[in-house]
């Protein structure tokens, strides 16, 4: 249970990163890249990996907040296509017919740790209209309350280009500030921000990151999105931004390992580090 006001993240100690400071509440986003395989099948050994990291996280008394990418690419495995359409309604209808399948094998592996979930739609309107933010903040406190773990996507089949967050990187950064986590987790196929990109030669991981600067962005606007999903790192980085600048600590960081998150939660360095402001 969190302690009221208790903000216990560290701000300015560079050499240990956030070690040592307990999370109370963590928002994980899983890019499209993580969940899927052959263009549009649901890794299912990595989405039951993730139920069961995840279950255990919840289990240690961290409330978990779930952002899931990967609805478009699941319906074009079921709908047979094998490129992702760039027309809107085709990715719309895609979402509609991934997202229950997505649900569906979420379930499935959450309920073998015997963890409850529930499906939260939310599109840009949600953040941005008062009303609507507030009714949206109170239903997922109720369901962390309830011990379930709420597991976010944008409303994609109706999202319209103007009220669309538009890629969940952004979305998640969104709801980590919105239900005040102590840290939000961006979980890619990726160490985290390199120096280089792996296309431009040999880079190195750049672990910490106070002040997102033109430096930072440049790099960033190099790397290109993974194929299959939305966002990339420059997406990333503006989450950070957005995250950072409201109190919110950032890791973007590989969620091709098992384990990754349980040491993170337990204040060990991993992936990227965006410190919150
Ligand atoms: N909402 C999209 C989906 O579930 C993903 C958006 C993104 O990749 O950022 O397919």
């Amino acid at each position: 249970m969190r302690p009221s006001g208790a903000r216990l993240l560290a701000r300015d100690r560079e050499d240990r990163f956030f070690s040592g400071n307990t999370i109370y509440r963590i928002v994980v986003k899983i890019g499209t890249s993580l969940l899927t395989r052959d263009g549009g099948h649901l890794d299912r050994p990595r989405v039951a990996q993730f139920a069961r990291e995840l279950s255990q996280i919840l289990k240690s008394e961290v409330e978990v907040v779930l952002v899931s990418s990967g609805a478009i690419a699941a319906g074009m495995g079921e709908l047979g296509w094998k490129k992702r359409p760039s027309e809107l309604a085709k990715k719309q209808a895609a979402a509609a017919v991934g997202q229950p399948k997505l649900m569906e094998t979420y379930r499935q592996f959450f309920r073998r740790s015997g963890v409850k979930v529930a499906q939260v739609l939310l599109t840009r309107e949600d953040f941005e209209n008062k009303k609507r933010r507030q009714n949206a903040q109170a239903t997922l406190e109720t369901l962390i309350e309830s011990k379930v773990i709420p597991i976010i996507n944008e409303n994609d089949s109706v999202g319209v280009e103007e009220i669309r967050v538009g890629d969940n990187d952004t979305l998640a950064a969104f709801v980590a500030v919105n239900v005040k986590a102590d840290l939000l987790v961006l979980l890619t196929d990726v160490e985290g921000l390199m120096t280089k990109h792996p296309r431009q030669g040999a880079g190195e991981l750049i672990p910490y990151v106070s002040n997102i600067g033109s430096a930072i962005e440049a790099i960033a606007h190099a790397v290109p999105g993974s194929e299959g999903g939305t966002g990339g790192m420059m997406t990333k980085i503006r989450a950070a931004k957005y995250a950072t600048s409201r109190g919110v600590a950032m890791v973007i960081a590989s969620g091709k390992k098992e384990g990754i998150l349980k040491k993170l939660v337990a204040g060990q360095a991993a992936g990227t580090y965006f410190v919150a402001r």
